[in-house]
């Protein structure tokens, strides 16, 4: 008897009454896509949960990309056998003994089958009575044991599982729609961007790119944080979008102080135009609350006036070293920190103004019709895509 399933443990979707198919078949279509480059195996769902058949694959490199699949509440290699009294038993008890440095053990079993002769209860006492007899050394202790072995009696077969190790938990990438990610190349909006998926959210990403005051390098590194990012959810769109020009205008007719705030509310008619082209219903951004001058509650409230589209802000009351956290956790902060420019910072203003007034602002862009800018800007743009295990890097420390 071997271990040749991973049992596969979903918690919220189980709330969501009539759309629970919708979010299983997403689940299970994210995992065949995690394990793609895995021959021969299969994803298969049941009643409550979804088994993962190895055909002959070790289970820990499987879990590991598992564990980037939002959705999954836990993961545990399992032994499929027939619901048989005797065959159980010898499943435990290879359970036990495989379970290194273990001392003590609690058996834990869950009848579904409720055709099957035995109630739990009385299994749990019969499979603990076999194991003591038939092995030294081992005491049951039902609080803290070392390895806690449950048995899920099915109604097509049993499952014997010991191991749990977590899994990333949120919802199934795909389930929750589509939002166009403003992506930089800086530490925040990639974990923005995180965030986001682990609630189901699809991502688009929009990179505004200013060459020759921002290089290649500084692209290259965006492309590098989406890669990051597909091995979370789906293959990622990225539209680059030529921003020199309109910086430069900005800059020249704008006063400086408001420049900034300009510049943003740009980047956002910008966004909102390849949000129409493309069916994304929101955007989201890496701002946090009071981190810079642009992002104090003036600045958004004078930023956001140029669109109706929702601005998702994930991070918005998280400090900069949680942020950071997550970012090392998800494999992005090393990307963030290589020392490329990015736009914002090439042009930052001497003193932006950190209560920047919608009207004031209104007046200033009255005097200058940005709109063939923005169409220029806007039919410009490149769209690469990146899909998921082509050029991801594959280190991960676990996640939150
Ligand atoms: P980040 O670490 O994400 O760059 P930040 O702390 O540097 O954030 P800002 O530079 O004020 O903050 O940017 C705020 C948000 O605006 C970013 O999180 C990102 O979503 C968006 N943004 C900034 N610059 C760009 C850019 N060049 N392209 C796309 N989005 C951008
Ligand atoms: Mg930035």
């Amino acid at each position: 008897m071997k271990y040749d399933h991973i049992m596969v443990r979903y918690s919220e979707i189980a709330l969501k009454g009539g759309n629970r198919k919708m979010f299983l078949l997403k689940l299970q279509d994210n995992i065949n896509r995690a394990l793609k480059e895995y021959e021969g195996i299969k994803v298969k769902r049941t009643q409550g949960r979804v088994f993962i058949l190895l055909n002959g694959h070790a289970p820990e490199p499987i879990i590991e990309k598992c564990r980037k699949v939002f959705g999954i509440h836990s993961l545990s290699p399992a032994m499929k056998l027939e619901s048989d009294l005797e065959q159980i038993q010898k499943a435990t008890l290879e359970a036990l003994t495989k379970a290194t440095d273990a001392q003590t053990f609690k058996i834990i079993v869950k009848r579904i089958d409720k055709t099957f002769p035995h109630r739990s209860q009385e299994m749990n006492q019969l499979l603990g009575s076999y194991l003591l007899k038939n092995t030294e050394g081992y005491t049951v202790d039902v609080h803290h044991p070392d390895v806690a072995i449950k048995v899920e009696i099915r109604n097509e077969a049993t499952y014997v599982t010991s191991q749990v190790t977590p899994g990333a938990k949120g919802l199934p990438v795909g389930t929750a729609g589509k939002t166009l990610l403003l992506l930089s190349g800086g530490i925040d909006s990639p974990v923005a961007g995180y965030l986001a998926m682990k609630r189901g959210v699809q991502l688009e990403a929009i990179h505004f790119h200013s060459p020759p005051f921002t290089s290649e390098r500084a692209k290259q590194k965006v492309l590098d944080l989406a890669d990051v990012l597909t091995a979370y959810g789906t293959k990622i769109n990225i539209h680059i979008v030529p921003f020199t020009k309109v910086q430069q205008t900005i800059f020249r007719e704008m006063p400086d102080s408001h420049a900034m705030t300009i510049m943003r509310r740009i980047m956002l008619r910008i966004s909102e135009r390849v949000c129409r082209d493309n069916g994304i219903l929101s955007m989201t951004t890496g701002e946090s609350l009071g981190q810079v001058a642009s992002q104090t509650m003036y600045s958004m409230h004078a930023i956001n006036d140029v669109t109706s589209f929702p601005i998702l802000r994930p991070l918005i009351a998280m400090d900069k070293e949680d942020i950071i956290h997550i970012s090392r956790k998800i494999g992005t902060y090393d990307i963030s920190v290589r020392p490329y420019e990015d736009c914002c910072t090439v042009f930052v203003p001497k003193s932006p103004k950190t209560k920047p007034q919608k009207e004031k602002i209104q007046k200033y862009e009255a005097k200058y019709d940005f709109t063939d800018l923005i169409d220029e800007a806007v039919a410009g743009i490149e769209t690469v895509t990146r899909i998921p295990g082509v050029s991801s890097t594959d280190e991960f420390d676990g996640l939150l």
